[in-house]
C-alpha cells in the first residue's frame, strides 16, 4: 500500500493487520479467558463480570434454540443501553442468528418496515415499547417477543401486561448454559448484523455486516489505539446508543475485546454523564459532536472532576474545531476525531495519538484500510491533492452488501471499493477532510457551497451553541443558504449581529440569506443534527 498516510505510522503500530477468523462470540470467549473475573458491565451500580456475561449469553442462545431459532434467522433488538442488550446481541449471534438493531424511538410505521424487510421472527423489546410492536405484529413474521423491564415490577410504567413466559428473565432461566454449543459460523460470509441506514429513496437499507467485518473493525481499532487503551484497565462510558453502529463497535464490541468495563447509561443527560465520569472514574468516552457541545456547556456549572478521562473519540458528524479545543481545555482529555459509516462497521479513519493530530480532519486511514478521493462524476479518476471528490474506501470492515437490494449493492460496491457518498479532500500528508455529504451540497447561482464551512464559522461565534445550514429553493439563485442557530442560554444574540459576523468571515455568496433562531434543533437518536428534517420543513 503506497500512500503518504502510511508514513505517519510508527513501527509499533501495524499498517496491515491479520484479522482473526473468529465469530463475535469467539471474540468474547477470548476475553473471558483473559479477564473472566473482571467487570464487563456496570449499570447503575449492578456489576456483571465477563464470566457471568458469558454464561448469560450461553443461556440466552440456548433458550433461543429451544424456541426454534436456527442459523440465519433474524432476531430484532429494540432496547436502550442496558446489560440485557449485550446478552441478547451476543446470545443471538451464538445461536447463529442475525441481529437486526432497531432504534427504540422508532414509531410503528418504521418498526413495521424494519421487521418486514428483515423478516425477523423474534424481538427483544423494552416493556414500555411492547404495545407499539404488538400493534403491528400481525403484519410481520414475528412469533415471539421477549420483554425487558428495567424498573422493578411494582414500578413498571408500561400500559400493557404480558404473559410471564415473555419476560427476559424467564427466557434466560429456560436456557441451559452448560449444554449450549454455539452454532458454527463462517465468519467471512455469515452475516452477524443488519444495520439499517437511511437510504436516498427514503426507506432504510440493511447493511449486511459479517462477523469478520465486525471483528476486523475491533482489531483495527485496538491496533490504532494501542497506546491509548490498555487491555483490562479502562473504564468506558457507554452512552452512545448501542443500536447505532458507532456505539455498537466503539463501546460494546471494542470494549468487550479489550476487557474494559462498560459503564452503561440508557440516555444522554449532560449532568448525569459528568457525575458518572467522576463517580466511576471513566477513562474513555466515545461520543458525537452534539454530546461534547452539551458537556462543554455543563462542565463549569456542574463542577465535576473529569480528570480520570484520557481519550475521547468523536465521530458520526463533523466536530467543530473550536468546540474540540474548548472540551480539551476544560477536561484535559484528548479528543480523537474519526469517521465512518454503517456500511463500514463503522470506522475507516481517525486522528492518531501516535502522530500529528489535525483538528478539522478525520485523520489517517485505519490499519488495512485504503481510501481514494475520486471525481464525483466518473467515480474513477483520482483527484489532485486538495481537490474535493467522493471518498471511496476498501478494507475488511466494508459490508457484504445491502440486504435484498442487489441494485443498491452494485451501485455502492464497485471492485471492492465502497462509495461513501461523502465529499472529501486529502492534504499532502495523506490526512482526509470531510467537506460534506454529496446530497447536502448547496448550489447557489452556480457556486458550490459546503454547509460545513459556514457552520464552522458560525460555531466560532461566542454566543452560538448549535448551528446548521441547509439549502432552500430560490427562484433566482436556484438555492440559497438558510441558517438555523441555537443561541447559548442567556445570550442576547440577534439575527443582524449574526449576518454582520458572517459577512466579515465569509465570501458574500456563502453568507446565509436567512437566519433563524431556535430553542433546539432536530436530532437523531444518536445525537446527530438532522438536516433533512429542516430541509423538508422548508419544502412543505
Ligand atoms: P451513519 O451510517 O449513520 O453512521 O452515518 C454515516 C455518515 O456520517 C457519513 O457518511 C458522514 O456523512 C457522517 N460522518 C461520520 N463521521 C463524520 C465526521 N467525522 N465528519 C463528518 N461527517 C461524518
Amino acid at each position: 500500500m503506497n500512500h503518504p498516510a502510511w508514513e505517519h505510522y510508527p513501527s509499533q503500530i501495524k499498517k496491515d493487520i491479520e484479522i482473526p477468523d473468529w465469530s463475535l462470540p469467539d471474540m468474547l470467549n477470548e476475553t473471558v479467558y483473559r479477564f473472566g473475573a473482571q467487570d464487563a458491565i456496570s449499570f447503575y451500580g449492578v456489576k456483571t463480570t465477563y464470566l457471568r456475561l458469558q454464561q448469560a449469553v450461553a443461556a440466552f442462545g440456548s433458550s433461543l434454540q429451544q424456541h426454534g431459532v436456527v442459523k440465519g434467522d433474524r432476531v430484532a433488538v429494540m432496547l436502550p443501553n442496558c446489560p440485557h442488550y449485550v446478552i441478547a446481541y451476543y446470545g443471538v449471534l451464538a445461536a447463529g442468528g442475525i441481529v437486526t438493531q432497531i432504534n427504540p424511538m422508532s414509531v410503528e410505521r418504521e418498526i413495521e418496515h424494519l421487521l418486514q424487510d428483515s423478516g425477523a421472527t423474534v424481538i427483544v423489546v423494552l416493556d414500555a415499547l411492547y404495545a407499539r410492536v404488538k400493534s403491528i405484529q400481525a403484519r410481520t413474521a414475528l412469533r415471539h417477543m421477549i420483554v425487558v423491564s428495567l424498573q422493578p415490577s411494582d414500578q413498571n410504567t408500561s400500559e400493557t401486561n404480558f404473559a410471564p413466559d415473555q419476560t427476559f428473565e424467564k427466557f434466560l432461566t429456560e436456557g441451559n448454559a452448560r449444554s449450549f454449543t454455539p452454532v458454527q459460523v463462517d465468519p467471512a460470509n455469515d452475516v452477524a448484523i443488519l444495520q439499517y441506514t437511511g437510504g436516498t429513496t427514503g426507506l432504510p437499507k440493511g447493511a449486511m455486516l459479517t462477523h469478520w467485518n465486525l471483528v476486523a473493525n475491533v482489531v483495527q481499532s485496538a491496533e490504532f489505539f494501542k497506546q491509548d487503551l490498555v487491555p483490562g484497565q479502562e473504564r468506558c462510558l457507554a452512552v452512545l446508543p448501542l443500536f447505532h453502529v458507532f456505539g455498537m463497535t466503539s463501546c460494546m464490541n471494542l470494549g468487550l475485546y479489550l476487557g474494559l468495563t462498560l459503564i452503561m447509561l440508557p440516555r444522554f443527560h449532560p449532568a448525569e454523564v459528568l457525575e458518572t465520569i467522576e463517580r466511576e472514574h471513566v477513562t474513555t468516552f466515545p461520543g458525537v459532536p452534539t454530546m461534547y457541545i452539551a458537556l462543554n456547556q455543563h462542565i463549569h456549572e456542574a463542577g465535576n472532576k473529569t480528570t480520570s478521562l484520557k481519550m475521547c473519540n468523536c465521530g458520526g458528524a463533523p466536530m467543530p474545531v473550536e468546540l474540540l479545543r474548548q472540551f480539551e481545555q476544560k477536561t484535559g482529555a484528548q479528543i480523537l476525531e474519526g469517521y465512518g459509516l454503517s456500511e463500514t462497521s463503522p470506522v475507516t479513519h481517525c486522528n492518531p495519538s501516535f502522530a500529528k493530530r489535525k483538528p478539522g480532519s478525520i485523520g489517517l486511514p485505519f490499519p488495512s484500510t485504503e481510501f481514494k478521493i475520486v471525481d464525483i462524476e466518473t467515480g474513477t479518476r483520482e483527484v489532485a491533492v486538495g481537490e474535493p471528490g467522493e471518498m471511496i474506501v476498501r478494507g475488511p470492515q466494508v459490508m457484504k452488501g445491502y440486504w435484498n437490494m442487489p441494485e443498491e449493492t452494485t451501485r455502492a460496491l464497485r471492485d471492492g471499493w465502497f462509495y461513501t457518498g461523502d465529499i472529501a479532500t486529502m492534504d499532502e500528508d495523506g490526512y482526509a477532510y470531510i467537506v460534506d455529504r454529496k446530497k447536502d451540497l448547496i448550489i447557489a447561482s452556480g457556486y458550490n457551497i459546503y454547509p460545513r464551512e459556514i457552520e464552522e464559522v458560525l460555531y466560532g461565534h461566542p454566543d452560538v451553541l448549535e448551528a446548521v445550514v441547509v439549502g432552500v429553493a430560490d427562484d433566482y439563485r436556484g438555492e440559497t443558504v438558510h441558517a438555523y442557530i441555537v443561541p447559548k442560554p442567556g445570550s442576547t444574540l440577534t439575527v443582524e449581529e449574526l449576518a454582520q459576523y458572517c459577512k466579515m468571515n465569509l465570501a458574500a455568496y456563502k453568507v446565509p440569506k436567512h437566519f433563524e433562531l431556535r430553542n433546539e434543533l432536530p436530532k437523531s437518536a444518536v445525537g446527530k443534527i438532522v438536516r433533512r428534517m429542516l430541509r423538508e420543513e422548508k419544502q412543505a
